[in-house]
């Protein structure tokens, strides 16, 4: 398998970004809330798995979704280097479900550095389901998500390859192909 650069494109959060670590750090510093672990959220859905008021996770959310920059969010080890390494030979392309695209775009730029962003794609549709439209109209072969309810939809189209990123809340849950880190991902696209 070799993956052309500027076929394959990905999701950001879970993806790109560490928002795990920073959504624990925010439900400790707004809430007060202790004692988890990134291994504690085995579910995309973090109200099944965490025993905490729905309310406060999605004010948790909600801080991540208005402002990754001031939050702090992080990116994944690894994902710059690749990422900037693949924009020099094509356009990157980033479908996320957050409903806003000037954070995350604040953001991508912040981690990518601005050159790298610049010719970018970034969609935010606002919606978990129907990234392939755009991915289609992207003219990716590939894309990377955690969410493996979205490979899932995604493995049904025949033009689309559909990669899980690995995480706690998808693991042992599909049988599609996967990638665990940011050098696997290089290794595919043969950088
Ligand atoms: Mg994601």
């Amino acid at each position: 398998m070799r993956v052309k650069p500027g076929s394959i494109g990905f999701d950001i959060d879970g993806v790109v970004a560490d928002t795990t670590e920073a959504f624990i750090r925010i439900l400790n510093k707004k809430y007060g809330i202790s004692g988890l672990s990134a291994a504690d959220i085995v579910e995309f859905d973090v109200c099944r798995c965490l025993d905490i008021d729905p309310e406060i996770v999605e004010g948790t959310f909600a801080v991540l979704l208005a402002d990754p920059l001031a939050a702090g969010m992080r990116p994944l080890p690894g994902a710059v280097s690749v990422l900037q390494h693949l924009g020099r030979q094509a356009p990157l392309t980033f479908i996320t479900a957050r409903p806003q695209h000037r954070p995350i775009a604040d953001w991508l730029s912040h981690v990518l550095g601005r050159q790298t962003f610049q010719s970018c794609n970034l969609i935010a549709m606002g919606d978990h389901d129907g990234k392939a439209r755009h991915i289609r109209q992207a003219g990716l072969d590939y894309f990377v998500d955690d969410r493996y309810e979205t490979c899932l939809e995604l493995e049904t189209q025949e033009d689309i390859t559909p990669l899980v990123f690995t995480q706690p809340w998808n693991k042992g849950r599909h049988q599609l192909r996967s990638v665990s880190s940011w050098l696997e991902i290089a290794e595919l696209c043969h950088l």
